[in-house]
């Protein structure tokens, strides 16, 4: 007994410190157990499928850094590669040749892209890819859609608005009407509406930006028929194609959906998984393209640690350790959880949660009460409500989704079938 306040101590009094110091006690707010009852966890070490908070309580992991860990934690390979980093120092403001690796790798690996820039994460390269859009083609209008997420660069803080098709608002105190102005949007899979767009802003749109597999806000898969419309639209009226592979590039293969769908974008965003767990973000795309960034072009971008070299090495020996049969293998190994979870999932006290259904896209997955969910009013209503009890659960019992119902889970290379039994397990019994 008083183990356990002890244990529930620490971690209350970490969160407690952590709110005086930082606002609601988080960097970045889905980390925060928002509508939980319970204290965010506080973890200090990861190894493998495995985290383990300040109590030394240990639990799988499915959230692996929101993407970046593909190989899982402290993997022996990478590490080795940073500890080698380290002896050579850790950033120069100058031309090194790490970064060169990295580009040559991701380079060869994505067919729509001959040139690309690094910058520190997944919403710079968002940002900078909106600017070069704008750069190339003159003109000032961004199609985004409801439900994709771009990180937290101001005109991407948009939601529908109650206006015309593709009228939108700020949903972010802090951005200016200005900006939301030049942001269209639209619900994923509206086509007419996408067409409509073109017509009442004649040589305005810019871009239009997708997440090809929007893994944001669930797991809303795509037709592939969606996104050949969007190539084709922009086609036909000069407007580009940003394809914003954050989460998907190098995740469900080497060239992400552009691979998968055989689409190829005008400009695509990475992030997460080109770090392997270190920031790094990069924005790809034709020389002719790419060359409008500064100092050949007139439009600027830059970076006190960009192309940071122990970020480099960091992505590039976790990317050259992927082979199309790991990829193969994660995928299996997601179908097993997925098998696990849905049929706990279905059992479970008398089927408390037998309204979860388990959706999957390579090695991403999102549990939610149905399998019809292909944009965000589709979500059911009751999903976050449940989702928070079923968290709570799982976490009692060593297993730690992201605390979100909107995020998706991710599968590493550490998830082995030694650790899904040590999952089924986990299930069986409640740890204490
Ligand atoms: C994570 C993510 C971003 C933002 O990346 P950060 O590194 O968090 O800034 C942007 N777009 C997509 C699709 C993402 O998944």
């Amino acid at each position: 007994m008083t183990d356990k306040n002890d244990h529930q101590g620490k971690q209350e009094k970490l969160f407690a410190l952590s709110k005086l110091l930082v606002p609601g006690g988080v960097h970045s707010p889905v980390r925060s157990f928002k509508g939980l009852h319970t204290t965010p966890r506080f973890f200090e070490r990861a190894d493998g499928a495995y985290i383990y908070d300040v109590d030394g309580k240990q639990y799988v992991d499915f959230c692996m850094s929101f993407g970046p860990l593909i190989l899982g934690h402290r993997n022996p390979k990478v590490e080795e590669a940073l500890h080698a980093g380290l002896t050579r120092g850790w950033s120069y403001g100058a031309c090194e040749p790490y970064s060169l690796e990295l580009a040559q790798f991701l380079i060869s690996k994505l067919p729509h892209v001959e040139q690309l820039r690094f910058v520190n994460s997944g919403t710079e390269a968002v940002m900078t890819a909106l600017r070069l859009a704008r750069g190339v083609t003159g003109r000032n209008k961004i199609i985004k859609f409801n439900g994709c997420y771009h990180g937290h660069v101001d005109s991407m803080l948009i939601k529908a608005g109650s206006g015309l098709a593709g009228s939108a608002e700020a949903s972010s105190a802090g951005v200016p009407e200005g900006v939301a102005q030049d942001t269209l949007i639209l619900e994923l899979g509206d086509i007419e509406g996408v067409k409509k767009c073109f017509q009442d802003y004649k040589d305005q749109i810019a871009a239009i930006i997708v997440e090809p597999l929007p893994a944001n806000n669930g797991l809303l898969i795509q037709p592939v028929e969606f996104l050949k419309f969007l190539r084709d639209i922009c086609d036909q009226t000069c407007a580009l194609l940003i394809f914003d592979e954050v989460i998907s590039g190098f995740r469900v293969a080497f060239g992400g959906m552009a691979e998968i769908t055989g689409i190829k974008p005008d400009i695509v965003t990475l992030g997460k998984i080109i770090g392997g767990g270190l920031p790094v973000g990069a924005i790809g795309a034709s020389k002719f393209i790419m060359e409008h960034l500064a100092p050949i072009g007139k439009v600027y971008q830059a970076g006190t640690l960009s192309a940071n070299p122990l970020a480099m090495v960091g992505g590039l020996s976790t990317l050259k350790q992927m082979t199309p049969e790991n990829y193969k293998f994660i995928e299996q190994q997601t179908e097993k959880i997925v098998a696990l979870l849905t049929s706990w999932m279905k059992h479970f006290n008398n089927g408390q949660f037998a309204m979860f259904q388990v959706i999957h896209f390579s090695s991403l997955f999102w549990i939610v009460p149905s399998l019809e969910v292909k944009k965000l009013s589709d979500i059911p209503a009751n999903l976050v409500e449940n989702f928070n009890i079923l968290f709570e659960v799982l976490l009692e019992r060593g297993i730690y989704l992201a605390p979100n119902a909107y995020e998706v889970g991710f599968v590493s290379m550490a998830h082995t079938d030694e650790v899904i039994r040590d999952i089924e397990h986990r299930l069986e019994h409640r740890l204490q």
